[in-house]
């Protein structure tokens, strides 16, 4: 049972909705698993008071926060630092209260790989990658996949000027881009010819639901992703497993970005391994 007491410092998590979110149970599990004086609480917040909201947070002692849907980029302007990472990607997850001053990190850039390296034991250095999806997930995902030097990179999302749009935004690393309309029939071509293959969009969150029509490309070579954990295994990985392909769920993204923010908030890193078995 976590004791709160007079000296117990205090982070939390912004979004809205907020009620189905899986941190407050892992971080404060894990804070008295280790016996730190911490405690982690889900905070509703109303769109029209964010930048009260992230005030809020140097106007008292609060360490810091995790920020979800939808204030990721919101949150921005209110902050007084930015990681260099969240000021690429143009959105935060965590923010550290560091004596009074409002830093906003980036960790589902570095957490997504991380779950990529501790579970598949893969170098993405010269991998041909596909991404669907062009949501702020998909674009902190291609960042990631980006800096550890993919050999190229295609985007396919249901809004092409969306696609098209992320596309430009990563035209500093000088890595190919292609960018699909999801339902484009060219883009089964790029999926055949992939290493690795991400499904971003929200499609799967419901059962029997997925993001392509078919999925007859998929080869036992090939790695399938699909950053959803609820749903624990989406038609989408269902359908990939049955080719043979080596598959892998949201679970490690939410590890590796977890483990990220646990380590700013507390000063202490956690293995990789003991978050995830936190998390069932
Ligand atoms: P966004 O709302 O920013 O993006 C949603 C994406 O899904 C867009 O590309 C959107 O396409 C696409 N999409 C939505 N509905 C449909 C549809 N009916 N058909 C085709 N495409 C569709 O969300 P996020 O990027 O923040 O999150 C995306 C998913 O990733 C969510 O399921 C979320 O749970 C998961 N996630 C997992 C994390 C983890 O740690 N494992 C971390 C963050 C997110 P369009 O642009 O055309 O609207």
């Amino acid at each position: 049972m976590h004791r709160i007491k007079g000296t117990t410092q205090v982070v939390g998590i912004f979004g809205n909705p907020i009620h189905h979110t899986a941190s407050p149970k892992l971080h404060n599990s894990l804070y008295s698993k280790l016996n730190l004086d911490f405690v982690y609480i889900p905070l509703l917040v109303d769109p029209s008071q964010i930048e009260t909201a992230v005030l809020s947070i140097k106007a008292t002692t609060m360490r810091g926060v995790n920020v979800t849907v939808p204030f990721k980029e919101a949150v921005i302007p209110f902050l007084d630092d930015l990681h260099p990472l969240a000021e690429q990607v143009g959105a935060v997850n965590t923010i550290i209260n560091s004596s009074g001053r409002l830093i906003g990190y980036n960790t589902d850039v570095e957490g997504f790989c991380m779950g990529v390296f501790e579970e598949w034991s893969l170098s993405l250095n010269g991998l041909s990658c596909v991404v669907l999806g062009a949501g702020g997930a998909a674009k902190a995902i291609c960042y990631g996949l980006l800096k550890e030097g993919i050999g190229s990179l295609s985007i396919a999302n249901r809004s092409l000027a969306r696609a098209e749009s992320l596309g430009s935004s990563l035209s500093s690393f000088s890595i190919p881009i292609q960018t699909y309309d999801l339902e484009d029939s060219s883009l089964i071509e790029e999926l055949s010819s992939a290493d690795i293959i991400i499904n971003a969009t929200s499609v799967g969150l419901k059962e029997n639901d997925c993001p392509l029509q078919s999925m007859s490309w998929v080869r036992p070579e090939q790695y399938v992703c699909d950053i959803i954990y609820e749903p624990c295994e989406t038609q989408f990985l269902s359908l990939a497993k049955d080719k043979g392909a080596k598959i892998m769920n949201g679970i490690p993204m939410l590890a590796g970005q977890a483990c990220l923010a646990f380590s700013y908030f507390t000063g202490k890193n956690i293995p990789y391994t003991i978050l995830k078995k936190e998390l069932g």
